[in-house]
């Protein structure tokens, strides 16, 4: 029992000198011990009532617990007799204490327990009278008794405030809120805690007994804030040190002290909530300047300009000390910092940084203790929207206040304006090439498919120069081939297959083109068929005999060829492309690295197409052909907002036809545009049919429908005839069609788009669409591509894209539709990248009208 141990060695132990004190002598314990021993009859309830009479006082009963009665009551007893035996020693002095203690405990004052002890003594005088002398020695020792009682009851009350005043002080100067007391007559401090002393940078001492104005910036709003007795008030500045401000809460207590109005003021330190605040509000502001960054990048159309904007939009909008775009000899494009800055000088100092912010494509950030810098690489777009595939081609280079500027929402934030930024450079530079991209394949730099097309066209119209032949060179399992390396391995080894393919032919071919992904056409103006066809081995054992060595790699390749000759097989470049196309699909029969030259036997898969076609052309006569719809649902709340309307073809003879395996063939025939009316036809009926309910539909067009130029008519001519909203209709246009022939699609869709009728950009992602085209156009949303859905979350980079899209799509205001959609967890990721709606198979296949009608209810 630490507490009596404390109390025992307070109380002075030396018996002998306290008896001396109160002029108790052996004589009188003699005295006392032989007045007891000669009481017979001792009656138990003369110290039993002592007790008793404690207990009349209401203190006492309220605190004393049931088991403490009797022990309390043994206890008392023990040691009265103890004293009366006129043993007064070390054990009546331990009694004496732990029952002290224990009515002190016991909430006992000392008022009660003399009150309760004098009337003790009465009793027992009345019981035992003795003679005068035997009193005195009595009274004496009683005396003494009480004396231990008071002395035990002192020691522990001071011991009780020391503690609770410790705990006070403790509390008092270790709260994290600064505290002033505060006389609030005099307006002058009486005390401060630690926390005040720190802030202050002024110790307790100083600030005792001086006036308010000294830790009080705005002295006058806390007086009368002490003089009207309220007690909260918002925030008011303390004085810190070094001249320093610091933000606080006050709330305020009053108490009276010995006749003085003091104010307990308690003063929360809310800097850190205004960081948070500061925080936020420059969160906004980097929002701001990523809508910003992507108006400006779809109107852009120069780099420089775009730069300069851009790093004053940073600085101005965003508020950072210094905002620079710095290309790849470190050299600053442009810049812009908040005061005058050496920028050269600055840039220097970080030059280690860029180059490994490059090299590794990374984000980097440097903190010092006022300035924190940062490092992203801004990698140059190829359109294809493959990572690997890209370059880093400049550097955002951004220097903001302090450390605690950068959390990691705001380089997300950053790291988006980098990628919007890349993005537009991509655009700008594919809107210069424009003319060349039309008519030759980028990455090999040989002519594409429509030049191919357009030279032909031209020799054929070439008088007397009437005989050549049309290769066409196909590499086998090219797309294996581009998925064991990986894309930009592929795309080397088309450029290295190219240049092959040059140097081989060299001045014997007239052109040699990329007619597809995987497909090289090659003139030879040469009407000997034993000469083309030696040529053509030699292609194909050179290339199959050498390998390629791509990025550490050895790649084998393996070929096919076919030959056409102008004019025994065919009279236009579509009509010999097709019989050189027969003619390799024909060598394929044979295996590997075989040729074939065209031959009236190959023209069965000629005749094929052309089965098709009739087949096509039939089944539009007998109504074969039907429409398919799958539910577009808001991602937020799986609500269905329209459907799109896909074609169906229920062959008799053929049974179920995909839409891909024929729409080329309707395209190519021109049975297009009679397809494209019976969906339009069908899909307002349908529409009119669907009235009462809240969807859309969406209508697949395809680029020979726009190309011919009389879709608005059609639309409208149905309009009148069904008479439906022209609101509940959507127009799907690939990117890829709109890119054609963007002049034309631009005049047709804002006829179209007056009528009411809304667009949307079907496959986005996989063409090469311009922004600033995107821009001019009349589109409300943009339906990205499967490709991009089918491998997220797991694919970093697809999900990058389409965060990408989304952003951009809804910084210009557009809706995003997801395409694609088979599993949970793509749905999720989508929600989370603030995707508005999606369609897909988890949410339903194509169904006919009347499942769709289901699904609704
Ligand atoms: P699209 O416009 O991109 O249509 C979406 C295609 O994706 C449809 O294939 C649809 O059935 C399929 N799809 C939808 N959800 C999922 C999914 O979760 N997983 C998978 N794996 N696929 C899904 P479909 O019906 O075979 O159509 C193929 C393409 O044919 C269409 O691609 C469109 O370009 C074209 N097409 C279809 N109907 C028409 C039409 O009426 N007119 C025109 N011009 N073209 C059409
Ligand atoms: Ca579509
Ligand atoms: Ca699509």
């Amino acid at each position: 029992m630490v507490f009596f141990e404390d109390i025992k060695n307070s109380i002075s132990c030396d018996l002998n000198s306290k008896l001396n004190f109160h002029k108790i002598s052996k004589e009188d314990l003699e005295k006392i011990r032989k007045f007891y021993s000669q009481i017979k009859d001792i009656k138990e309830e003369i110290f039993q009532n002592f007790f008793n009479y404690l207990l009349e006082f209401k203190e006492f009963k309220q605190h004393l617990s049931k088991k403490d009665i009797p022990l309390i009551k043994k206890k008392q007893k023990t040691y009265l007799e103890e004293l009366l035996q006129g043993n007064v020693n070390q054990t009546y002095l331990d009694n004496r204490i732990k029952l002290g203690l224990k009515h002190y405990k016991n909430n006992i004052s000392i008022f009660n327990f003399i009150a309760a002890y004098s009337k003790f003594v009465q009793e027992f005088f009345k019981y035992y009278p003795a003679d005068s002398e035997t009193y005195l020695s009595l009274f004496k020792l009683f005396f003494f008794d009480v004396s231990i009682f008071a002395q035990t009851y002192l020691i522990s009350e001071k011991k009780k405030r020391k503690k609770i005043e410790s705990k006070y002080l403790n509390l008092f100067h270790n709260i994290n809120d600064g505290i002033i007391v505060i006389n609030v007559d005099e307006f002058k401090i009486t005390d401060v805690n630690k926390k005040i002393e720190i802030w202050t940078g002024l110790n307790r001492e100083e600030l005792i007994g001086k006036d308010i104005s000294f830790v009080f910036l705005e002295e006058s709003k806390v007086k009368n804030l002490l003089k009207e007795k309220l007690e909260k008030y918002p925030v008011l500045y303390l004085k810190g040190k070094n001249n320093s401000l610091i933000p606080v809460e006050l709330s305020i207590s009053f108490t009276i002290e010995q006749g003085v109005l003091y104010a307990f003021t308690i003063a929360r330190n809310i800097q850190y909530k205004i960081e948070v605040e500061k925080q936020i509000e420059k969160l906004e502001k980097l929002y701001k300047v990523l809508s910003l960054t992507n108006k400006l990048i779809t109107k852009s159309k120069n780099k420089k300009i775009m730069f300069d904007e851009i790093v004053n939009i940073l600085v101005d909008t965003g508020k950072f000390k210094c905002a620079a775009i710095i290309d790849n000899n470190n050299k600053p494009i442009s810049y812009s910092c908040e005061e005058e800055t050496d920028i050269n000088k600055l840039l220097k100092e970080y030059t280690p940084y860029f180059e490994e912010a490059i090299s590794k494509s990374k984000t980097l950030r440097i903190s010092s203790d006022e300035e924190e810098k940062i490092f992203i690489p801004i990698q140059e777009h190829d359109g294809n929207f493959v990572e690997s595939k890209r370059k880093n081609a400049y550097l955002l280079f951004v220097v903001s206040e302090s450390i605690t500027f950068f959390r990691d929402e705001e380089i997300q934030l950053l790291n988006e304006i980098a990628e919007d930024l890349a993005f537009a450079l991509y655009s700008m530079k594919k809107n210069k090439k424009i003319k060349f991209l039309e008519f030759f394949d980028l990455s090999t730099k040989l002519p594409n498919r429509r030049y191919f097309f357009k030279y032909i066209q031209d020799i054929i119209d070439k008088k007397g120069k009437n005989h050549f032949a049309l290769v066409i060179i196909d590499i086998l399992n090219f797309k294996d081939i581009n998925e064991t390396v990986n894309f930009e391995a592929g795309d080397l080894l088309l450029k290295e297959f190219s240049n092959k393919l040059k140097e081989i032919l060299s001045s014997k071919a007239s052109i040699i083109a990329r007619i597809g992904g995987d497909e090289f056409g090659i003139i030879l103006e040469e009407k000997d068929k034993e000469k083309v066809f030696r040529i053509v081995k030699e292609i194909i054992s050179q290339i199959s005999n050498e390998s390629f060595s791509i990025k550490g790699k050895k790649i084998f390749l393996s070929l096919n060829a076919g030959i056409s000759f102008f004019p025994k097989d065919g009279r236009t470049p579509e009509e010999l492309l097709a019989a050189a196309e027969a003619a390799v699909e024909e060598a394929k029969k044979f295996g590997k690295n075989m040729c074939e030259v065209f031959n009236p036997s190959i023209r069965r898969d000629y005749l094929e197409q052309l089965e098709l076609e009739q087949d096509l052309k039939n089944a539009l006569l007998n109504n074969e052909f039907q429409l398919f719809y799958q539910p577009i649902f808001s991602i937020k709340d799986k609500k269905i907002i329209g459907a799109e309307a896909l074609v169906r073809w229920f062959s008799p003879k053929r049974g179920y036809v995909p839409p891909l395996y024929f729409i080329k063939t309707l395209e190519e025939s021109g049975l297009i545009y009679d397809l494209g009316a019976f969906v339009i036809e069908t899909a307002f009926r349908q529409i009119k049919k669907w009235e009462d309910k809240n969807i859309y539909i969406s209508i697949n067009i395809s680029p020979y429908q726009i190309k011919r130029g009389n879709l608005f008519d059609t639309i409208k001519e149905y309009i009148d005839l069904y008479n439906v909203n022209p609101e509940k209709i959507v127009i799907e246009i690939t990117e890829t069609a709109l890119m054609e022939n963007i002049d034309k699609a631009q005049e047709e869709l804002y006829r179209l788009k007056n009528l009411g009728i809304s667009i949307a950009i079907d496959d986005f992602g996989t063409g090469y669409s311009s922004l600033s085209y995107l821009r001019e156009l009349p589109f409300s949303s943009v339906k990205i591509d499967r490709s991009f859905i089918k491998d997220i979350p797991e694919n970093e980079s697809d999900i990058k894209i389409s965060k990408a899209i989304i952003n951009l799509a809804h910084s210009l205001d557009k809706t995003v539709i997801a395409e694609g959609i088979e599993t949970e967890r793509q749905l999720k990721t989508l929600k989370r990248l603030d995707c508005d709606y999606g369609q897909g198979y988890l949410f339903s296949k194509p169904v006919p009208d009347k499942e769709l009608e289901k699904l609704i209810k």
